[in-house]
């Protein structure tokens, strides 16, 4: 049985004073919360602040993307030793606004999801297919090179820190949810790829989530599908009682 793992993606939203409210909101809803992992990613001008705020809780904080070096003169970016320095345990990588509009290819993400790991983090590597994709009948290549390329020489070990967040680019920030049984479709030929490339045991252990306008009133049945494993949530993770109620769904 693998953990549920919900993690909520505030994207650039929210200043300190905001974000900590938020947390200070949500850690009441979720304390009694068992057998779940939860997480919050914040902006990175107020991860201090809300890690902070986090301290003693049973909510984890993380990145929403991270550069391959420690340090040095790369102007703009963020190394996964400063993330840990704040106190993050994970990262997202791959997010579907990271490939879009900032041009981060296949090749680029694994190597990003490579140094993360071997910086100490945890990472929810996302994939998903755009609209077009999908009514094209590219779904299936695209996941599969998604896969491939971006998950390329991890080692069995590696799986046990890193999550698949599988989400439909035509359902993020839409409204439009995948039904259950299209997450769940796609998260079996997920599943699969990860057996075919990594082995069974990789395949049963890795959480593989689902991500698009995830709510309150369609999380539980979405995540009552064997191969969802929890959620990666945008909108619906900037309300503390939304978010949480996401959280309950997954028990
Ligand atoms: C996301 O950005 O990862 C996401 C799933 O967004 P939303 O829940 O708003 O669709």
């Amino acid at each position: 049985m693998r953990k549920p793992l919900i993690a909520g993606n505030w994207k650039m939203n929210l200043l300190v004073v905001d974000a900590v409210k938020l947390v200070e909101g949500l850690k009441p809803l979720v304390r009694e919360v068992s057998g779940v992992d939860i997480v919050v990613c914040p902006t990175f001008t107020t991860l201090y602040a809300v890690g902070q705020a986090l301290k003693g809780s049973n909510i984890e904080l993380g990145g929403q993307n991270c550069y391959v070096k420690d340090s040095g003169a790369f102007t703009g970016e963020i190394s996964p030793q400063m993330l840990l320095d704040v106190g993050c345990t994970w990262t997202i990588i791959g997010h579907s606004e990271r490939r879009q509009y900032f041009k981060e290819s296949d090749a680029i993400l694994n190597e990003k999801l490579k140094f993360a790991l071997a910086s100490g983090l945890k990472v929810m590597f996302c994939i998903g297919e755009t609209l077009e994709e999908r009514q094209s009948g590219e779904m299936d290549n695209v996941l599969r090179r998604q896969v491939t390329e971006g998950l390329k020489g991890l080692s069995e070990a590696g799986f046990d820190r890193v999550a698949v967040a599988y989400e439909p680019v035509w359902a993020i920030g839409t409204g439009v949810t995948a039904t259950p049984e299209q997450a769940e479709e796609a998260h079996a030929f997920v599943r699969g790829l990860l057996k075919a490339q990594f082995g069974g045991n990789v395949s049963d252990k890795v959480r593989i989530q689902y991500g698009g306008s995830v709510k309150g009133d369609n999380a539980r049945e979405l995540m009552a599908k064997p191969n969802v494993d929890g959620a990666l949530v945008g909108g619906a993770s900037l309300k503390a009682d939304g978010f949480a109620a996401i959280v309950k769904g997954a028990i």
